[in-house]
């Protein structure tokens, strides 16, 4: 029913519902860090749920719910219950860095969330803490084991592809799917607001980024075998290694020339701006109009028609006003 200029359907709505985290990661955020909305401009749950609503009855179907780190915000299984209560909402999950999992996998399951997404991307405890400039990958890995016991799956598992940090390690986390029912997804790095120096140790970002086509040729020893997902997978292709329990994805929205034709979605950020794509600065405030009551429909119409074709990386044209923590990635 929402459907933009290019006849592409818009089903899925990503949330972030909070600017804030407890990781710095290198890839989303700069060392000094980022300043931090004010409290009272950040949408409240009742002004979520109430859009979320309106875009339900509009044909969204699929809500993710992401930040910063989505589990620093109080009470989020209140949120995830609200939107549960939303009858035409079929799917709700929930993309973190697992820190808070173990604490709230239980609570988050008994509110109706459907799934998580976690990102993991490195198995060596050092390195872990040094690309989240802080993070405990045992905590992490105890998270997403809570999050099977209480039946958050399928699990899929983000890995941003990091040349010279992470490219060594490329085939020991694909085997993760070996003995896990994981859907482990390859994500090229995307250059949003991270292009300075990621401090000491870490090669120039302009020499980090590696093509999803270059992980594959180190991963095809392992067999890659192409498999069909029940529903809407996602923005991953799909494989199977040899022998494997889980599957091994790969999201390349730089280099794979028509990822944008198959884009079904639209994200609303922390402080109520509806962005239409990921990677342009273009956002169309919603909170004024919640919060005045008056209809925010016309805004989402709006917003799906200004979805552009593709983004614009190929004329290195980068989004420039906000990184990927103050979005929502
Ligand atoms: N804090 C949560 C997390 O880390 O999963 C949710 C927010 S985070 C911004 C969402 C996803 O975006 C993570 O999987 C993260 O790895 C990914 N991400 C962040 N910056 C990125 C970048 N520059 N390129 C590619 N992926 C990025
Ligand atoms: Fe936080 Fe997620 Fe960004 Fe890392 S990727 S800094 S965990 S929001």
């Amino acid at each position: 029913m929402l459907t933009d200029l290019f006849g592409r359907q818009i089903t899925y709505l990503r949330i972030s519902v909070t600017d804030r985290c407890n990781f710095r990661c290198v890839y989303c955020m700069p060392p000094q860090g980022v300043p931090h909305v004010p409290h009272e401009r950040i949408m409240r749950y009742e002004e979520i749920a109430a859009f979320v609503q309106v875009a339900a009855r509009q044909g969204i179907r699929k809500v993710r719910i992401t930040g910063g780190e989505p589990l620093v915000r109080a009470d989020l299984p209140r949120l995830v219950e609200m939107i549960s209560d939303i009858e035409e909402i079929e799917d709700i999950s929930l993309t973190t860095n697992g820190i808070l999992l173990e604490k709230y996998a239980g609570a988050l399951a008994q509110a109706g969330l459907s799934r998580v997404n976690v990102s993991l991307d490195t198995l060596n405890p050092k390195k872990f803490a040094r690309i989240s400039r802080g993070g405990d990958l045992n905590k992490v890995l105890r998270g997403i084991e809570a999050a099977e016991i209480h039946g958050l799956t399928p699990i899929k598992i983000n890995s941003v592809i990091m040349r010279g940090i992470n490219d060594d390690e490329l085939a020991d986390l694909a085997k993760l799917t070996l003995n896990h029912p994981w859907n482990l997804r390859f994500i090229e790095l995307m250059p949003i607001e991270n292009q300075q120096p990621w401090g000491e140790g870490f090669p120039p970002p302009e020499d980090i980024f590696m093509p999803v086509s270059e992980v594959m040729a180190l991963l095809r020893p392992l067999g890659l075998h192409p498999v069909e997902l029940p529903g809407d997978s996602g923005p991953a292709l799909p494989y199977r290694l040899d022998g494997g329990i889980g599957t091994v994805g790969f999201i390349s929205p730089l280099t794979e020339q028509h990822f944008c034709q198959r884009c079904n979605r639209i994200r609303l950020t922390a402080d109520g701006n509806l962005r239409p794509c990921l990677m342009s600065d273009l956002e169309i405030p919603v909170l004024p109009a919640l919060r005045d009551g008056e209809p925010v429909l016309p805004l989402l119409i709006e917003a799906v028609h200004k979805k552009p074709i593709s983004h614009q990386l190929d004329g290195h044209i980068v989004p420039s006003g906000r990184c990927m923590i103050q979005i929502g990635g």
